[in-house]
């Protein structure tokens, strides 16, 4: 845009100054010709910017089409997209349960397989880690789970029932998300943690101490306001509040993913901590590397190309099993 601003400018500048120079030179040859009067000569360049003013106008018209054909282009791509069905007719309400993978395959691309012929079993109240290198479909079951995208193979099911045959909207309300990507809203604390329902400080700060963002709390308050998508914030902080949400929402199910985590976001401590209490009860699903998560797990899946190459418990992993090992050497770069 702005070299087309450029162009523009230059251009638009040098017509209109051709074109003035050129009406003073034919102005002042009838002025020496005694046909025209120097006052008549200015009064019609005046009048003549009427004329260079609509030259520049439609000059411009390629300048401001260039910046809205592409946000209207985009705006019809979006608007074209296949809307989530919403049917809530004759669907079954969700019943926390075991979650169950079974014979699942999924392609992003056709003839690209993204995951193939999986299977697993989240027993009710069970917590799994999942652990893979980058770009092994760790993201893309989660997705899966969230009914994102559709399976191209196989189901998932809960209590024996597949999960698209539950009103969408209840079958997510169970599952809560800690993903690296967390979106604030530019609101309070409060409201960031909270987002539409009705909770109580005394939960909210419960909710806080067990998140680790307490400290922080106390130095600000829950009103503190927190910017456009949470700019005014820390990423250890945003995580936070984004535990501290999932935390307050007492889903049965909750996804910590932190496939992309650089950082220390959540300390091993605190997870376990909490994988004992206040998440004892739920099935809880995590993606990391961290050792201290993965020795408490009850089960660790590992993922390779799509596919599941191993599973068991870290002792018996960590032992006589290589893929794992290198798995493990190799977090920091996952
Ligand atoms: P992980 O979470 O283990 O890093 P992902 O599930 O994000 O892996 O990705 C698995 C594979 O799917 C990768 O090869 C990735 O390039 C591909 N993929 C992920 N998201 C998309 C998408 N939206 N469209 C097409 N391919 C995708």
């Amino acid at each position: 845009m702005n070299m087309l601003a450029q162009w523009n400018g230059i251009t638009d500048n040098i017509i209109v100054h051709l074109l003035t120079s050129l009406i003073y030179i034919i102005g002042a040859n009838f002025v020496f010709d005694m046909q025209l009067s120097v006052g008549s000569v200015f009064a019609f360049i005046t009048y003549s910017a009427y004329v260079t003013g609509t030259i520049s106008a439609i000059l411009n018209i390629g300048y401001l089409l260039s910046g809205i054909i592409p946000s209207t282009k985009r705006y019809y791509e979006f608007m074209a997209l296949e809307e989530e069905k919403e049917n809530e007719e004759g669907m079954t309400e969700p019943c926390f349960g075991d979650l169950e993978l079974q014979n699942l395959s999924f392609s992003y691309e056709k003839d690209k397989a993204v995951l193939s012929d999986i299977n697993i079993a989240f027993p009710k109240g069970s917590k799994t880690v999942l652990i893979g290198r980058n770009g092994s479909g760790k993201s893309t079951l989660i997705s899966l789970l969230l009914q994102l995208y559709q399976p191209t193979g196989g189901k998932i099911t809960l209590n024996g029932i597949d999960i698209s045959e539950f009103v969408l909207r209840e079958y997510r309300n169970m599952i809560s998300v800690v993903s690296q990507e967390i979106y604030l809203f530019n609101s309070s604390i409060r409201d960031n943690i909270c987002m539409y329902k009705n909770i109580d400080d005394k939960t909210i700060m419960e909710a806080c101490k067990d998140s680790g963002l307490a400290d922080f709390i106390s130095e600000v308050s829950l009103d503190y306001v927190v910017g456009q998508n949470g700019a005014m914030l820390s990423e250890g902080q945003k995580q936070k509040i984004a535990l501290a949400r999932a935390l307050v929402h007492n889903s049965p199910v909750i996804i910590f993913d932190e496939a992309t985590s650089n950082t220390d976001v959540y300390s091993e401590h605190q997870i376990n901590g909490l994988l004992h209490t206040k998440l004892k009860e739920k099935t809880v699903i995590i993606i990391t590397h961290k050792q201290e998560i993965l020795k408490e797990a009850d089960q660790i899946i590992m993922l390779k190309d799509g596919a599941v190459v191993g599973s068991g418990v870290y002792d018996d992993l960590s032992k006589d099993n290589l893929e794992f090992k290198n798995m493990l050497n190799m977090g920091e770069k996952y």
